[in-house]
């Protein structure tokens, strides 16, 4: 009996078009003699829409936008059960808010589905970039220094904020919304003026808002996949050709360098890794994330983040690092789809 594999994708999300491109790759890798692959379509404006199982892979992103021909749940309940259980496991290929953050996982452990990935407290702690610095300081890993604020704050005392930002970081600083990913709304600010200008342009993404002093250092990233036992995968660095790793340069224009294996030497590996898995418990990771690291000229290793939903597209740097690690695209899925079974299970 082949397993029922619900994939949802899309979702009410800036990172709408890079979760299709994402699908869309997955299927093409996921092995049909093995799954019954169900497409579920979330709207822009967070609409669910389930498509009949796929026959093949999908050529296009369009064939995965379901919005006009999809049926229309009447109830989440019986969208994801209907009737005889549904699926058997769901792969919430979403990223950024209402998908990467805790929330649809919340739904899908209410329903008792397994779900690839993290659960409802890392997808959230690891969404919200201020909780996850302020967790990885509890584990004593080393990051750069941040001011953080919510709007209500910015709007009553700018100047203070200013101020503080101005003494306790360096120029540049990168000013981010907390809940996003993909460098949407990330902008970089070299002065009072372009500051005040990226915080109100963070600030339309999100209600949270954190600055970060600038580095110039080294971007290397490294794949961390498991549940209790989490394995690393080899490293690998982004030499981006744009002013930093921006949107564009993530999903546009391709040109971005990614050097897998990146070469470093043997002692930084090994403080990335001994990072990674400490930044992995501390936020009670499970299924995967992609920890991502900024290695400075003297060699200190400093932690920017982890994706608990990190890009799978063919450019992508997760799928990329575990193929140089020797698991391949299929296998890859496959092994995430058997970390979903067996927390489950051990739930049970
Ligand atoms: P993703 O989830 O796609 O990795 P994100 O939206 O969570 O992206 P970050 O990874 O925090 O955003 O930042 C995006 C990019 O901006 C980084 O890859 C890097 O190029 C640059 N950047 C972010 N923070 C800093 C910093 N403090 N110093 C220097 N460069 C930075
Ligand atoms: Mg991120
Ligand atoms: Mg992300
Ligand atoms: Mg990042």
């Amino acid at each position: 009996m082949r397993k029922r594999l619900g994939l949802i994708y899309g979702g009410k999300s800036a990172e709408h078009e890079v979760s299709l491109s994402t699908a869309r790759a997955v299927t093409q890798a996921v092995n049909f003699d093995q799954y019954e692959v169900i497409p579920v379509y979330i709207t822009y404006d967070g609409e669910w829409r389930k498509g009949e199982a796929l026959e093949k892979p999908a050529e296009t992103i369009e064939e995965l936008r379901l919005a006009k021909d999809g049926s229309r749940p009447d109830s989440i309940h019986d969208f994801l059960k209907g009737g005889t259980a549904e699926f058997d496991v769901v792969f919430p290929l979403l990223h950024g808010t209402n998908g990467e953050d805790g929330t649809v996982q919340g739904l899908f452990e209410v329903m008792n589905i397994p779900y690839v990935g993290n659960g409802v407290l890392a997808s959230s702690a690891g969404m919200d970039k201020v909780v996850m610095k302020q967790l990885f300081a509890q584990a004593g890993l080393k990051q750069v220094p941040y001011v953080h604020f919510i709007r209500s704050g910015w709007a009553t005392e700018k100047e203070r904020l200013v101020e503080q930002m101005e003494k306790e970081l360096g120029w540049p600083v990168f000013v981010k919304p907390a809940n996003l990913g993909s460098s949407v709304g990330i902008s970089k600010a070299t002065d009072r003026e372009s500051l005040i200008e990226a915080v109100e342009m963070a600030l339309k993404f999100d209600r949270k808002v954190i600055v970060e002093q600038g580095v110039d250092a080294r971007e290397i990233e490294m794949g961390v996949m498991g549940n209790d036992e989490p394995a690393c995968s080899v490293a690998g660095e982004i030499k981006p050709v744009a002013a930093f790793y921006d949107y564009e340069a993530k999903y546009a224009d391709g040109n971005t360098a990614l050097v897998i294996p990146a070469e470093v030497n043997q002692q930084v590996l090994d403080t990335m890794k001994d990072t990674a898995i400490r930044a992995y418990k501390v936020l009670d990771c499970s299924g995967l994330v992609r920890a991502d690291f900024f290695v400075t000229a003297e060699n200190e290793v400093l932690i920017n983040e982890v994706n608990t939903m990190p890009g799978f597209t063919p450019t992508s740097m997760f799928p990329l690092l575990w193929q140089k690690t020797g698991v391949a695209y299929p296998e890859l899925i496959e092994k995430l789809i058997g970390l979903a079974m067996e927390r489950h299970e051990e739930k049970q």
